[in-house]
């Protein structure tokens, strides 16, 4: 690891009395590597790593394992089925805290600095499907990897979006609970990411800090009243820890809500708010700060009416889509372009004021792209939860086949019993192949295929 900053040694010691020594050494270890299955798409943890390969559950997170060594993950076709998420665990404590503030009735849920989607695919996984996740990153580049890693996971009461924060200034109190993972100084990360120690000085911990003030200013007035915030950041620095949400208390009249039963490790903050830090010299994963306040007062969410001639009618789905989806009188169709999809009935009127106010990458499930009136099944429907598997001709495939197919090479051509070809790999989808008898046009998206060797 790169040598640390003076300054950020001396403010540790400070922040750490008794236990700096054990924390700059636990720095000097290989971080730890733990996935969160997706229970979507069930497969057992013996099916997918060896027994000796398998470490201890992640205490505060269902369905998720510590590995003891890490795999070259990008060659497990697993991870491209969405079947796993290759997470750290401190973050998955957001696992623990939904489990207290969740309500029993469906909600609407922002998770407004979303990508890669680590906490979005919890999120999506934790919720029933009857609530809504609206997955948001404001960096172009960054939302993309969100829109695959979303489309991967499979769920389809999601929609992602590439928005600054004051974009949601037209959605007043409309999400019962907002996660704000903040962009931060990163020095939880040092040790993952040594890029993050290069970067690190006074100044940007003053503009982290001010930005993270901006960007709970701009949501804070999306928020329900009685609604929850939660506040993460993967940095110890107080100034973006505990003072934002001192400041959120004392500026927005917040109420601070502590998280009990609590795990051993985790070291509650010195601060007049409940408030958590996870450090790697106490708890295998990397640094980690959070807490969650209450909105006592605010405005309402008044959803207005969508405007007649925005309003979409909602296209009738060909026959042999409609095949495709196990309850297709749950979701709503749509057409945007030549692209067909679906989005959760119960939820198409909020869907429609994000899409007449917001940038949305994605919604529900796509399904298939209509060229020359004839469907071309897309990607999303392959990975999706959703999807029809007993009306769909499989093409099982063992690692090697799988690994081909995902680097978008062709793959043995099978007898023809039907057109399109669901390939699967320990039964979860991974994309769609077309017979064309002689030979397979594999439909893999080009942007998400593997370029690494294969041995
Ligand atoms: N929640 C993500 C996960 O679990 O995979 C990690 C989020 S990362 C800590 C913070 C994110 O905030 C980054 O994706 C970054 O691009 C985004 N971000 C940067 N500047 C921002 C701003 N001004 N407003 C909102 N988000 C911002």
């Amino acid at each position: 690891m790169n040598t640390l900053p003076a300054l950020f040694e001396e403010r540790m010691r400070k922040l750490l009395p008794e236990e700096s020594e054990a924390f700059f050494a636990a720095l000097q270890t290989e971080p730890p590597v733990s996935i969160r299955l997706n229970p979507g798409k069930p497969v057992p943890i013996s099916r997918l790593f060896p027994d000796e390969q398998i470490g201890l559950p992640v205490s505060w997170c269902e369905s998720a394992y510590y590995l003891k060594s890490r795999p070259v993950f990008t060659l497990d076709p697993c991870l491209h089925s969405g079947t796993y998420y290759v997470q750290e665990a401190s973050s998955m404590f957001l696992y623990h805290i939904f489990g207290q503030i969740l309500p029993a009735h469906p909600v609407r849920v922002l998770d407004l600095c979303a990508a890669p989607g680590g906490k979005s695919t919890l999120i999506a996984s934790r919720l029933s499907s009857g609530s809504l996740l609206v997955a948001n990153e404001v960096i172009r580049s960054r939302a993309g990897i969100l829109k695959e890693n979303m489309i991967k996971w499979g769920t389809s009461h999601v929609v992602v979006t590439n928005n600054d924060p004051a974009d949601f200034h037209h959605l007043k109190g409309a999400f019962d609970i907002i996660v704000v993972d903040a962009p931060c100084s990163g020095e939880g990360m040092f040790r993952k990411d040594p890029g993050a120690i290069q970067e690190w000085n006074e100044s940007n911990l003053q503009l982290c800090s001010e930005r993270q003030q901006r960007i709970l200013a701009d949501i804070w007035p999306c928020l329900k009243p009685g609604g929850f915030l939660v506040y993460s950041t993967c940095t110890y620095n107080p100034g973006e820890n505990e003072a934002i949400l001192e400041r959120l208390i004392r500026k927005y009249g917040a109420r601070s809500i502590e998280i009990a039963p609590l795990f051993p490790g985790i070291v509650p903050g010195n601060s007049t708010a409940h408030c958590y830090h996870f450090y790697p010299h106490r708890i295998p994963g990397e640094g980690f700060f959070t807490g969650v306040v209450q909105k006592t007062e605010g405005e309402e969410f008044r959803a207005g009416k969508v405007r007649k001639n925005t309003k979409h009618t909602p296209p009738l789905l060909p026959g042999d889509i409609r095949a495709y989806i196990r309850t297709p009188e749950y979701y709503r169709p749509y057409a945007k372009d030549n692209i067909i999809g679906v989005i959760p009935e119960q939820h198409s009127e909020f869907i429609q004021l994000l899409e007449a106010n917001l940038h949305i990458l994605y919604q529900g499930c796509e399904i298939a792209e209509i060229i020359n009136r004839k469907s071309k099944l897309l990607p999303s429907l392959a990975l999706w939860q959703g999807l029809n598997k007993a009306n769909c001709a499989l093409l099982d495939t063992d690692r090697m086949t799988a690994l081909t197919f995902l680097k978008k090479e062709d793959i043995p051509v099978p007898p023809k019993t039907a057109e399109w070809l669901l390939v699967t790999y320990r039964g979860q989808g991974l994309g769609w192949c077309k017979h064309l008898g002689n030979r397979l046009n594999n439909y893999y998206p080009k942007e998400w295929r593997i370029r690494m060797t294969i041995e």
